[in-house]
């Protein structure tokens, strides 16, 4: 993942690097570091931890450079250790690069390079771009640039210093986003617009391959073959994405609670004058002729994208998959243009998601992406987008993001089923004004947390747990469980109910915390019969399930009830109560909510 970014200008640039990496920590942040050029020297200070540690660490550091580079780490090859932190320098100390990505053929380049006299300080595959561009420099660092990207094999952004050019910063990229603007600040680099913005809303956006260098009177372009080229920068019309936790303690419980207004704002955004998605009148018309729907996304977008599968194909009557993007990019989905491939990711920059939509347009198959941050790659790949209103989303464990996807995939189902034929104007009707109360019910979870906070305890000095359902239930599962691993560490797992008996029900213990999700109400008394199933083992149940169903569980004792609302749409005020059952189990467990360890927002690596 991480984030990079580059400063040339009149004032010192150390402050603009720092700043420009607190934007970015959400790339990642197990350590960070700069590089600057002082005196025609390359001073680096670099560490593990936080931003803040490596603000410690300069402190009492005069450093006068007015051309720098900075990183923030999420470590792909080796330890999150102060060794192998960015930026790191060639072996003579003439280069000094950071790098957001990974170079699949480090191996291999970097034991040549060893048997050339090279020699190496970290266990990164970062330190071989250093070396191999000290091997092949002969005083014109875009053609050195050029030599190497020819060997360097994978993804990777890159801002490279050389001593040569102490009032110079170049930057290039194949796979990794990385932006560049001038303001009367200075001229910046960055893996991502948000640390531009504050000083420009013109932006360039390096395309695959190109070097961009920036000193003192200019930015230049350059193409793969190093002829300098033109470039217009885009201008991006968008708010500052700057975010502050207000009186809440974490910036996840201030998202939570912000759900209700995101969710209606979504919705108020898709829909005009009755009309679902006016913008996608093109898509819309070819509804009739798909024959099939996947869904792909990471982590909790996927579980977004298979809570999408299950209604679209219920009431759209299509066949339906929900992939990970992971495996959808390197996988045999057989795909052409009568397939509709959906692509959700919060950030737009995942790089499973990207690769997994590339695939599909090389297919040929028509491309729709769920995105909330206008902008993004993925959002400018898509023949077809639907951007969520969630604003920006600081806490890594996604709790907006993910129901303004929820919400807005039920939506496009309701769209598609009803555009297809498959339900009448007045189910769509039934089903949007359902739709459009969900939002008041998300409300009434929040303001009854305490009950959330109570039942957390069935988590207490335990390592381990399973979430249970059926159906929509099942998807809502996935994500109650993953939440709880993000920022509790707990080890949960989520399986289908009826699936325990044939394997997984052995592991069960005395005291095993079971979350059992039965909002379905066409299969709560298919679930009720595995919740007995697993009490009977002795595991410690708690039951999610909608106030309809009181009457059936007077005689359970940990219940916690949720608004009534339709079947399909139960997965949502799920997803909701669970992230507060995850966040007071992560609050008594002391753990860094906004910050989980070994994780960062957005996914720019494989
Ligand atoms: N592969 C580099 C490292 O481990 C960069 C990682 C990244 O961009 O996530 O240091």
């Amino acid at each position: 993942m991480c984030g990079i970014i580059g400063y040339v200008g009149k004032s010192k640039a150390v402050p603009y690097l720092i700043r420009g990496l607190e934007h970015l920590e959400y790339r990642g942040y197990d350590s960070s570091g700069i590089a600057v050029t002082e005196n025609g020297q390359v001073i680096t200070v670099k560490t593990s931890g936080r931003i803040q540690d490596l603000k410690n660490k300069l402190t009492g550091i005069e450093l006068t450079a007015k051309c720098g580079i900075g990183h923030t780490r999420w470590a792909t090859h080796g330890e999150p250790d102060d060794i192998n932190s960015h930026p790191h320098s060639s072996m003579s100390g003439l280069f000094t690069v950071v790098h957001n990505g990974i170079i699949e053929n480090y191996l291999p380049v970097k034991k040549e390079l060893m048997s050339e006299g090279f020699t190496f300080k970290s266990s990164t595959d970062t330190e071989v771009i250093a070396n191999l561009l000290e091997k092949y420099y002969e005083g014109d660092v875009v053609h050195t640039i050029n030599k190497c990207r020819r060997i360097l094999e994978g993804s990777y952004a890159l801002c490279i210093i050389c001593r040569d050019f102490p009032d110079t910063v170049y930057g290039v990229r194949k796979g990794s986003p990385l932006h560049c603007a001038e303001s009367s600040s200075g001229r910046l680099f960055s893996s991502d617009t948000i640390a531009l913005l504050p000083y420009t809303k013109s932006i360039y956006t390096l395309d695959e391959g190109e070097t961009a260098v920036m000193d003192s009177r200019e930015i230049s372009f350059f193409d793969t073959n190093s002829n300098r080229i033109s470039k217009s920068a885009d201008r991006l019309d968008l708010p500052e994405r700057s975010a502050d936790k207000g009186d809440f303690p974490h910036f996840m419980l201030k998202e939570i609670f912000e759900q209700p207004q995101v969710l209606k704002r979504t919705l108020d955004s898709l829909i005009k004058e009755d009309e679902l998605f006016p913008e996608l009148s093109e898509l819309k018309k070819s509804f009739f002729a798909l024959q099939k729907i996947c869904f792909v996304g990471c982590g909790s977008a996927y579980h977004a994208g298979l809570a999408g599968k299950i209604l679209t194909e219920k009431i759209g009557n299509i066949t339906c998959t929900a992939e990970t993007a992971s495996e959808f990019r390197y996988g045999n989905t057989p795909l052409d243009s009568k397939t509709l491939c959906i692509f959700i990711s919060q950030s737009g920059e995942t790089a499973d998601t990207l690769a997994a939509l590339l695939k599909a347009k090389e297919k040929k198959a028509r491309t729709l992406s769920v995105i909330n941050v206008r902008g993004s790659s993925i959002a400018g790949e898509s023949d077809f987008v639907i951007y969520t209103e969630a604003g920006p989303e600081i806490a890594v464990a996604t709790t907006k993001a993910y129901t303004a996807q929820l919400i807005s995939l039920y939506l496009f189902a309701l769209c598609f089923a009803h555009e297809r034929w498959q339900i009448k104007r007045s189910e769509r009707d039934r089903l949007l004004s359902e739709l459009r109360l969900l939002p008041a019910k998300v409300q009434r979870i929040i303001d009854s947390r305490d009950k959330a906070e109570l039942f957390s305890s069935l988590f207490d000095g335990r390592r381990e747990g399973w979430f249970i359902g059926r159906g929509s239930d099942y998807a809502a599962a996935m994500e109650g469980s993953l939440k709880i691993k993000e920022i509790s560490y707990i080890n949960t797992g989520a399986y289908p109910a009826g699936e325990l008996k044939h394997g997984t029900i052995s592991l069960l213990e005395r005291g095993t915390p079971v979350v059992a999700l039965c909002c379905e109400e066409r299969l709560f008394t298919k679930t009720f019969a595995n919740i007995r199933e697993v009490k009977a083992r002795g595991a410690s149940v708690l039951i999610l399930a909608c106030e309809k169903s009181a009457e059936a569980l007077t005689d359970e004792e940990n219940v916690l009830f949720l608004p009534d609302t339709a079947d399909e749409f139960a997965c949502l005020l799920q997803a909701v109560a669970l992230q507060l059952l995850s966040y007071y189990t992560a609050v008594k467990r002391g753990c860094d909510i906004d910050k989980p360890k070994n994780l960062a927002k957005s996914v720019t690596v494989e």
